[in-house]
């Protein structure tokens, strides 16, 4: 429904095709999926630090008192 610009030829393209339709280039901004998958990816990695920072924060003391 919404539009944008593309990336190439600057003209306004349908956010929801797979390619410009006035240069061909390949749209960065299609579908929902696609942001929600990079989204999701996003926040998988962020979890996965927040656990390793978590693991980090409960093994470090206990190094701390190892002799
Ligand atoms: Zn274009």
């Amino acid at each position: 429904m919404g539009e944008v610009n593309c990336l190439y030829c600057g003209k306004a393209v349908p956010d929801d095709v797979a390619r410009c339709p006035h240069c061909g280039a390949v749209s960065h901004f299609q579908r929902k999926g696609y942001r929600h998958g990079a989204r999701l990816r996003f926040l998988i990695f962020f979890l996965v630090l927040v656990v390793m920072a978590l693991v980090l924060a409960f093994w470090l003391p206990r190094d701390i008192n190892v002799p």
